[in-house]
């Protein structure tokens, strides 16, 4: 099994770029915003629980998205790997992330961190609020929130893999493609 983590502060790419991985690679693509918002969605209780806390900007305690990850992991057990996006957001969720794959004898390989300028992100996250019907994306009060939230309890994360010498650092910037080819070819070499 190889498994990636696509690491990158909101407004990086991870969405459009792991479309793009998954279908060149096979990974099983597991997205805990996609998750939380299908669970939105069909108004499940964890749904429920969660809606408030991401239209704030706030991260859904970590017990819910390990368990959610958990559940999607063991559901699919012949995967060639999983491609983690927006996932782990904590040290915790880390943590529980390398026991639950040290569990199936694996771990996670590589870790890519799509680095984008501030100006960027902000400029990209105006442009997707127009388009994505997300109210998270649509208030700059909720974007300033998850930027900070980033900054205090995911960038650890980012530290805590470059301690296993497994992050690299991809140009987040320019087409869309020249940033797919310059992941590709992390995968290549790394793989
Ligand atoms: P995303 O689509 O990855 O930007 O996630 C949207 C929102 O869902 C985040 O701002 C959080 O409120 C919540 N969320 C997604 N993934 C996680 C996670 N791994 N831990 C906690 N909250 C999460």
């Amino acid at each position: 099994m190889y498994n990636l983590i696509l690491f990158g502060p909101p407004g990086s790419g991870k969405g459009t770029q792991s479309e793009l991985l998954i279908k060149q690679y096979g990974f099983k693509h597991l997205s805990t915003g996609d998750l939380l918002r299908k669970e939105m969605k069909e108004g499940t209780p964890l749904g429920m629980q969660a809606k408030g806390l991401i239209a704030e900007g706030k991260l859904v305690p970590d017990e819910v998205v390990i368990g959610m990850i958990r559940s999607a992991v063991e559901a699919h057990p012949d995967v060639p790997g999983f491609l983690f996006d927006g996932f782990p957001r904590t040290i915790a969720q880390a943590e529980a992330l390398d026991a639950l794959l040290a569990e199936k004898d694996a771990a996670i390989n590589n870790v890519l961190f799509l680095k984008v300028n501030q100006e960027e992100l902000i400029k990209r996250l105006i442009g997707r609020a127009e388009t994505s019907g997300r109210l998270d994306d649509a208030d700059p009060e909720v974007q300033r929130k998850r930027q900070e939230v980033y900054t205090n309890e995911t960038l650890p994360v980012a530290a805590h893999y470059a301690k296993a010498g497994i992050v690299k650092d991809i140009d987040g910037e320019g087409s869309i493609d020249d940033i797919f080819n310059r992941l590709a070819a992390a995968i290549g070499s790394l793989g």
